[in-house]
């Protein structure tokens, strides 16, 4: 089950290629520049109008050729009033594109010479592009997990009253996965998860009777009658191997990588560990993808808003 082996050399994304299209500082912020503002013309605040922008040397904003107005390509993103470099930022997205099973925030902090705190926040930054809402399609997999915190006997001051947390996960065969930290493993919190992410008569492959007599009520609830899960579980095909080995990928990397992973942050794992998982042959893409994430959702700042506010 060594999925990432099969990584074709085209799709992989190598420092020495990161190296040639980010070579230093400028490149990366004109990067940022492109994704939000497209060969610099952005709507400039003062004039009103779609203007092209210059770049203003020294400084991490770009000039309108008619007014001299900044506009900031990284307010709003997860780079803006960091004191890290951009490219460092970079480098850190291209590791966590690429690791296999997780990169570490010590390691980061040997590799860019940023403090542990710094990685650490920078990590948590980034993983959060790395949640997503998706679909999947059948046949699929479903199976809960427990994780407790690890090395139990080691970490004690780090351990809480029930560190024992419940993740559930429906993985496609040779697909994607979802999964989801749940306050448990009952229908209640079970059926709202299958129920957005499967289309009505899924074929379903799980080990756990009290998982599948769950789904199986649902197809038979009229509350629930649009969906029905519920089909036969064929025997030499009713494995949970993919599953499986999507947990124990996870629980491998939270072991030796993130031995301090709370449950308020295991979905946040989650979600990362998933993110690659599903597109564990495409690492260049998913770079770029990242980095794309990084530029989207930002909103005007209040300057520029009082400024597009003021009457004619
Ligand atoms: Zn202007």
């Amino acid at each position: 089950m060594n999925r990432y082996q099969s990584i074709k050399p085209e799709q992989k994304y190598t420092v020495r290629q990161f190296d040639r299209e980010f070579p230093a500082e400028d490149a990366c912020l004109e990067y940022v520049k492109e994704r939000r503002f497209p060969g610099g013309i952005a709507l400039c605040v003062n004039c009103r109008k779609e203007r092209k922008h210059y770049r203003v040397s020294g400084r991490t904003s770009y000039a309108c050729h008619a007014c001299g107005n900044h506009i900031y390509p990284l307010a709003g993103t997860i780079f803006h009033k960091s004191t890290t470099s951009l490219r460092t930022w970079f480098y850190v997205i291209r590791l966590m594109a690429s690791t296999r099973v997780g990169v570490s925030a010590k390691h980061i902090q040997r590799e860019t010479g940023v403090t542990y705190k710094t990685a650490w926040r920078m990590m948590k930054q980034i993983r959060k592009l790395m949640g997503e809402n998706i679909t999947l399609n059948g046949p699929v997999e479903m199976d809960e997990a427990y994780f407790g915190a690890p090395d139990a006997n080691k970490h004690r001051h780090l351990l809480r009253q029930d560190s024992k947390a419940t993740v559930f996960g429906i993985v496609e065969r040779r697909g994607r996965v979802v999964a989801r930290v749940l306050p448990d493993a009952s229908k209640d919190s079970i059926l709202p998860v299958v129920g957005e992410v499967l289309p009505p008569k899924t074929m379903i492959y799980s080990d756990q009777s009290a998982t599948i007599e769950q789904v199986r009520w649902m197809g038979q609830s009229h509350k629930l009658s649009t969906v029905n899960h519920s089909e036969r579980y064929v025997d030499g095909y009713a494995h949970t191997n993919t599953i499986d080995g999507f947990w124990s990928l996870v629980k491998r990397g939270i072991k030796g990588v993130y031995y301090q992973v709370g449950i308020g942050y295991l979905q946040s794992y989650l979600n990362e560990y998933a993110f690659r998982y599903n597109r564990r042959k495409v690492m260049r893409p998913m770079f770029s993808l990242l980095a794309e994430r990084t530029t989207m959702q930002v909103c005007p700042s209040a300057r520029e808003e009082r400024l597009l506010a003021r009457p004619e």
